[in-house]
């Protein structure tokens, strides 16, 4: 197709603009991954299933796509628990991952480029830390250490957050250390009996905000990526922090564009969190739910958006996966039959329009419409038994959904099945309706029809 104009909102400019990335035909992606100390509510699956039409999305326009994501593995959180687990960080952080990865893939995300960890990152975040001091943009207060905010001109321009009102509202930690509220730690010195490092300036354990700028650095081999996500709450103070060491340390702006994604709320504005204790994990939601079922409320919502998670949303989608999964079925079926050498043809008017919706910052509500007609003329198609039509209708849908990375499973249709087909036909024409219902929930229960 002709080249294709991409705009996304990018949260530092505060508007859409143009993508262009930094070499042609490559994108390379960022967005901050979880912290593995419990099992990963729904909510958090939001941004991997976001970026992931992301990643499809630069795939089927021929883009060499780097998607990185990391697992903080080095946390309090995570010591807290190996404490009271009698276990060792190691064995926390690992089985959570374990658990993290199974998810991802039964959701479809396709594998990353890299998948980061702190633990395997620390000679270079205590380089980071040493170079930050070096340079005279952090400081030593007591025995920690702490990025100096002032040290970066245009503090807060990424997260536009009022920086006054903030300190006035307290919001943020003040110590009397720090010599602004908005200074962060770099590393904290500490003696207790969770997991530390040794480094020039103290035993202790890295910053969080630290962390992503540091592997970005190592993964990419400089600090700048095309893009850097993540959920909304991370905008303030992570990714304004991240961003200011990268300023200050660097000159480099860490990603030229900035994307983030909405919540998932329980109610009207409810935002699903641990500390809220309203959250439902998605190990419990996958043993109840088809994974294709959260892909496509996931998807369906604007990604800048909050989205309502609610029991009628889950039906709606539900009953929707339900609708392309027959199509897929009767389609498979239907090619099969009536199979020829012909290949099918990609459809301009249906996939050219799907593809600039999303090229207008991921506009899937938008896209959906055009893959729904797909959907109906291609019943339609089947119904009047155009099979040509059928064949590039057919074509397009799978092409389309190799973005939107619904698995839709359905059995292959082999000769064996095709041969139970035509004994179901045979009993019909010949009126023998007690074979013919027998042969039908034969192929019904294989998922044929
Ligand atoms: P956390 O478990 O808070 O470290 O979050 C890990 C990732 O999940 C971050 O990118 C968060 O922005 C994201 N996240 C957490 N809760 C939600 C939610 N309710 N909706 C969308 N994203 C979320
Ligand atoms: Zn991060």
């Amino acid at each position: 197709m002709n080249k294709v104009n991409i705009k996304l909102y990018d949260t530092k400019s505060g508007k859409k603009i143009d993508f262009v990335p930094l070499n042609e035909n490559e994108v390379t992606i960022y967005y901050c991954g979880p912290t593995v100390y419990d099992y990963p509510h729904i909510g958090n699956f939001r941004p991997p299933v976001f970026f992931d039409l992301v990643h499809r999305f630069f795939l089927a326009l021929g883009y060499n796509v780097k998607m990185v994501s990391n697992y903080t593995d080095i946390d309090d959180k995570i010591i807290n628990k190996a404490i009271k687990e009698n276990k060792t960080e190691k064995e926390i952080s690992s089985f959570y991952i374990k658990n993290n990865e199974e998810m991802l893939e039964k959701l479809n995300v396709l594998p990353l480029y890299n998948r980061p960890k702190v633990s395997e990152t620390m000679d270079e975040i205590i380089s980071f830390v040493q170079l930050a001091l070096d340079k005279g943009v952090a400081y030593k207060a007591k025995d920690d250490i702490y990025f100096s905010t002032s040290s970066v001109k245009d503090y807060g321009s990424l997260s536009k957050m009022n920086l006054e009102e903030l300190n006035a509202g307290s919001r943020i930690e003040v110590t009397d250390l720090k010599h602004s509220p908005f200074d962060f730690a770099l590393w904290k010195k500490t003696n207790d009996e969770g997991i530390k490092f040794d480094a020039p300036f103290g035993v202790g354990r890295p910053g969080w905000h630290t962390e992503c700028l540091v592997m970005i650095n190592k993964v990419f081999n400089k600090p700048l990526v095309d893009i850097h996500g993540g959920g909304f709450d991370l905008k303030f103070p992570h990714h304004e922090n991240e961003r200011a060491q990268s300023m200050a340390i660097y000159s480099s702006p860490l990603a030229n564009y900035w994307m983030h994604v909405g919540f998932l709320t329980m109610g009207e504005s409810e935002k699903m969190s641990k500390s809220l204790g309203n959250v439902i994990y998605m190990k419990d939601f996958l043993n109840n739910n088809d994974p294709d079922i959260f892909r496509l409320l996931i998807l369906k919502g604007y990604y800048r958006s909050p989205l309502v998670y609610s029991e009628e949303a889950i039906e709606t989608c539900k009953r929707e996966v339900e609708k392309y999964r027959n199509i897929k079925k009767t389609s498979n079926l239907f090619l099969a039959l009536n199979k020829s050498d012909k290949q099918g043809q990609l459809l301009k008017e249906y996939y050219e329009p799907f593809i600039n919706s999303l090229a207008d910052d991921f506009n899937v509500p938008n896209a959906l419409l055009h893959f729904d007609l797909l959907v109906k003329n291609l019943n339609q198609a089947i119904r009047s038994k155009n099979y040509e039509s059928a064949l590039n209708l057919k074509f397009t849908f799978d092409k389309i959904n190799d973005i939107l990375g619904l698995k839709l499973a359905t059995v292959d249709i082999d000769d064996e099945i095709l041969n139970l087909y035509h004994q179901y036909e045979k009993a019909r024409l010949d009126k023998n309706y007690a074979l013919s219902d027998e042969l039908r929930s034969e192929l019904v229960k294989k998922g044929v029809m």
